[in-house]
C-alpha cells in the first residue's frame, strides 16, 4: 500500500523544501501541485489569455498537457505540453497568476485526476493547498505547515533575491498576503487547515528542523 503525506499551507510556509527534503529521506515520490498550477497559468501569460476571464482561461486549458518528471535527489521537472518549464515557472508573476486561476473549476478538475492518480500509484509527499482536504483526503500523515506572514515574506524576499529579481519587502508581504487571501477565500477547494491534519509553525523552524518534526510525527 502507498504511504501518503499530504503537506498544505500558505505561501512561503517552506512546504515545498520541506516535502522535498522529507521524500528523500522517505526514499518516496514528490509531488509538487503548486508547479501544475504555475505551469497552466505560464500558458495562459504566453498566450495572452485575460486571466480574469474563466470561460477564456477554461478553453484555453482545455487540450493543454501537464507532467512532473521525478528526477534524482527528489526533485522533480515540470513539462508544459512536452516542454521543460521547471524554471519559467518560478517567477511572481507566475504564482500570483496561478492564485487566480486556481480559482477556476475547470482548471482545478483537469489537475485533480492527475495528482489524484499519483497518490495512489506511489508512496508520495504531496504538497499544495487542498491536498489533505480534497485530494488526498484518506492521506496516512496531513501536516498544515503554516508561519508568521513576517517570515513567510522574508522567505519569499531571499527566493526572489537569489534568482536575481527585485525584491521590495512591503510589496512581497503585500503580495503574500493577498495570494493567501486569495487562496483561502475562492469558493472551490480553498485552503483550509483540514479537520485531521496538525499544525506545524515553522517561524522558528529550520528546514531540517521541520522535516525531522515531521518525521517524528509519521513514526508516532
Ligand atoms: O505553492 P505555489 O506557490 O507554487 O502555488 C501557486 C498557486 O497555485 C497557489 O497560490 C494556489 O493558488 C495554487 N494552488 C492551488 N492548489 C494547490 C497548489 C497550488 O490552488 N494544490
Amino acid at each position: 500500500m502507498p504511504y501518503t503525506i499530504a503537506i498544505d499551507g500558505p505561501a512561503g510556509a517552506g512546504k515545498s523544501t520541506v516535502a522535498r527534503a522529507l521524500s528523500r529521506r522517505l526514499g518516496c515520490l514528490y509531488v509538487d501541485t503548486g508547479a501544475m498550477y504555475r505551469a497552466l497559468s505560464l500558458f495562459c501569460l504566453r498566450h495572452a489569455i485575460p486571466l480574469h476571464d474563466e470561460e477564456a482561461v477554461s478553453k484555453a486549458v482545455e487540450g493543454v498537457s501537464v507532467s512532473l518528471r521525478p528526477e534524482e535527489e527528489g526533485g522533480q521537472r515540470v513539462e508544459l505540453d512536452g516542454e521543460d518549464v521547471s524554471g519559467e515557472i518560478r517567477t511572481q508573476e507566475v504564482g500570483d497568476a496561478a492564485s487566480v486561476i486556481s480559482c477556476y473549476g475547470a482548471v482545478r478538475t483537469k489537475l485533480l485526476s492527475l495528482q489524484r492518480e499519483l497518490g495512489e500509484k506511489h508512496s508520495v509527499v504531496m504538497d499544495g493547498r487542498d491536498i489533505g482536504t480534497r485530494v488526498l483526503p484518506g492521506a496516512d500523515l496531513k501536516i498544515y505547515l503554516t508561519a508568521s506572514s513576517e517570515v513567510r515574506a522574508r522567505r519569499r524576499m531571499r527566493e526572489l533575491l537569489e534568482k536575481g529579481e527585485k525584491a521590495d519587502y512591503a510589496a512581497v508581504k503585500r503580495e503574500v498576503e493577498e495570494r493567501d487571501y486569495r487562496d483561502m477565500h475562492r469558493e472551490i477547494a480553498p485552503l483550509k487547515r483540514a479537520e485531521d491534519a496538525l499544525l506545524l509553525d515553522s517561524s522558528d523552524l529550520t528546514i531540517e528542523g521541520t522535516v525531522d518534526a515531521i518525521l517524528a510525527l509519521s513514526k508516532g
